[in-house]
């Protein structure tokens, strides 16, 4: 695992600089639409899946309470329109990455890896979203070093700041905790 001191990011390869930009870009910007999520009724989470060149395929925000579905995730509500707009089970052959606010579940790692999604970057970290938020986030260990033997990058801890002040505010407003860590 390789870590860069300055931002506290961590990753499964050897930190690209550019890669880490474009993805600090996303996600500080899918961390500012979910303000507007939450405040109509989504949970605090929210995935994009971009291609290569950097063209958006699907965007989600976690919908399991409006939606009544315990598995209506960000991520997984992302892969499963991308793969609806590409008419496959498998997103390999394009080359995605997956952009998230907070680091998956142990659910949506599962979700990711059975998808083909490629790369995964993400902000806040569970260790960070259990803290303050509450939610159990269920136990995956060494993920990064599975993810890296299957051939998907990961990034993590990107822009963890606003990120944090987001998941605060959710918990600050009052908005639903489902399944806390007990
Ligand atoms: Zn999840």
């Amino acid at each position: 695992m390789s870590e860069n001191k300055n931002r506290s990011v961590i990753a499964n390869e050897k930190i690209d600089n550019s890669k880490l930009t474009n993805a600090a870009k996303i996600i500080l910007r899918l961390q500012q639409e979910l303000k507007k999520y939450i405040n109509k009724g989504y949970g605090p989470f929210m995935a994009a899946v971009y291609d290569d060149n950097g063209n958006l395929i699907a965007r989600a925000v976690n919908s399991v309470v409006n939606k009544s579905c315990s598995n209506n995730h960000a991520e997984m509500n992302a892969i499963r329109l991308a793969e609806k707009k590409l008419g496959t089970y498998d997103l390999s052959k394009y080359n995605l990455s997956l952009y998230v606010t907070s680091e998956p579940c142990m659910m949506c790692l599962g979700g990711i890896m059975w998808s083909g999604i490629k790369a995964v970057y993400y902000g806040v970290s569970s260790k960070r979203v259990t803290k303050i938020t509450g939610f159990d986030e269920g136990f995956k260990p060494k993920w990064f070093d599975e993810f890296k033997k299957r051939g998907i990058t990961v990034y993590g801890q990107i822009e963890q700041d606003a990120g944090e002040q987001v998941l605060q505010d959710y918990v600050a407003q009052g908005h639903t905790i489902y399944k806390p860590n007990r």
